[in-house]
């Protein structure tokens, strides 16, 4: 999947079969009833074997089925809650190409149409949109209102006006699809208004702030299969007549790896504890996401190290968690940004 950029159409049914992709929706509406806690443990099990099917549950999950979950009427979630539970993959799309840390500067316009809105702009970096079949995008309906114009729209992808756009050629989560949006005079009925008109910049920096615990827990899942791929190697290859986790040098890295996990797992665990259970959760967020990101990438390198010659082969699944893990300090709020976030709680 990673050299075809591919995500196996029958994987992804599984992940239906299984429950995955509507961990929280709750029975009555065909999901599971879970909790966030549980999308977490989700995301961290499927990104220790391949990170691009641990972000496609986790957007499902911790973005676009939890804003619909907290944001969406009770029709809304009737029409579309039991889809992506079955058989819908869902998008997140915020960003542009003018767009990205400043999200709110965003240039989409929805222009007001009788009982529809009609969106123009373009979308860049959406993940799961070649597979995606609904997407919570977000357009400015009055941008004399500056970010209070924001408004969040579910738009289907056989929309008239929609058009998915070019994919990305990406250096890791080659598999998770990155494309481009296009709306041109996108039609989108009022009904598709998830929240109240110019209220869209409270549901995205509501749902980044879950979902950046999510991006925690997929960063702490690779950083623990390079890990384990790291101890396996080491307990079978063989230098000067011994195992090379016989020499302390190596020793002392795999400990020091093991130990940068558990601090990230913690964090992120704690997290998604304190959303969970309705505390402050937003600096704690940014903290797991930073640190774990930051680890993910340390360990990932160390793995291949370990590996020694052949790490930078294909031949071992190291190289390509390593080139998955560089993702982690960038989307949903760079490190910088997790940074920012932090620091204004310490100074006010
Ligand atoms: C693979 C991939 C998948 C993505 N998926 C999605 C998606 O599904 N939906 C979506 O909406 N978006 C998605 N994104 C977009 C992603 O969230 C943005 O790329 C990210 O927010 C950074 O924005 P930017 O790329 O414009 O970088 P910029 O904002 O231009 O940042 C460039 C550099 O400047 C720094 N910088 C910017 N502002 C500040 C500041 N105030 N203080 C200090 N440093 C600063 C940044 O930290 C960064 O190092 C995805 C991106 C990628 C690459």
């Amino acid at each position: 999947m990673d050299e075809a950029a591919v995500f196996r159409k029958d994987i992804l049914r599984q992940f239906f079969d299984l429950g995955l992709m509507g961990i929280e929706i709750p029975e009555e509406h065909g999901g599971q009833g879970g909790s966030f806690f549980q999308c977490v443990l989700a995301v961290e099990e499927l990104s220790a074997v391949d990170p691009s099917a641990g972000v496609i549950v986790d957007v499902q999950n911790t973005i676009v089925n939890n804003a619909i979950l907290r944001w969406a009427n009770a029709d809304q979630k009737q029409r579309y809650l039991p889809r992506l539970a079955r058989d819908t993959v869902g998008s997140y799309a915020l960003s542009e190409a003018g767009s990205g840390s400043d999200a709110f500067a965003l240039a989409t316009r929805a222009v007001e149409d009788g009982d529809r809105f009609l969106l123009t702009g373009r979308k860049l970096w959406i993940s799961n949109a070649a597979e995606a079949g609904l997407f919570l995008l977000f357009a400015n309906a009055n941008p004399a209102a500056g970010y209070r114009g924001i408004t969040a729209f579910l738009i289907e992808r056989e929309f008239p006006g929609f058009q998915v756009g070019k994919k990305e050629d990406k250096l890791g989560l080659r598999a998770s699809s990155t494309c481009e949006l296009i709306l041109d005079n996108c039609v989108v009925p009022k009904a598709n208004v998830l929240g109240e008109i110019g209220k869209g910049y409270k549901i995205a920096i509501e749902t980044l702030n879950e979902g950046r615990i999510a991006i925690g827990s997929q960063m702490i899942g690779l950083a623990r299969g390079a890990l384990e791929h790291a101890i396996a190697y080491a307990k079978q290859r063989k230098q000067f007549g011994k195992t090379i986790g016989e020499f302390q040098g190596v020793q002392f890295e795999l400990a020091r790896m093991a130990t940068e996990v558990e601090a990230a797992r913690l964090l992120v665990y704690n997290a998604a504890r304190l959303r969970d259970a309705g505390h402050p959760f937003v600096t704690e967020a940014a903290m797991a996401k930073y640190y774990s990101s930051e680890i993910a990438e340390n360990v990932a390198s160390k793995a291949i190290e370990v590996f020694g010659g052949v790490g930078v082969t294909k031949e071992y699944p190291v190289e390509k968690l390593y080139r998955d893990a560089k993702i982690g300090r960038i989307y949903e709020g760079t490190s910088n940004i997790q940074l920012v976030t932090i620091a204004k709680q310490l100074l006010g």
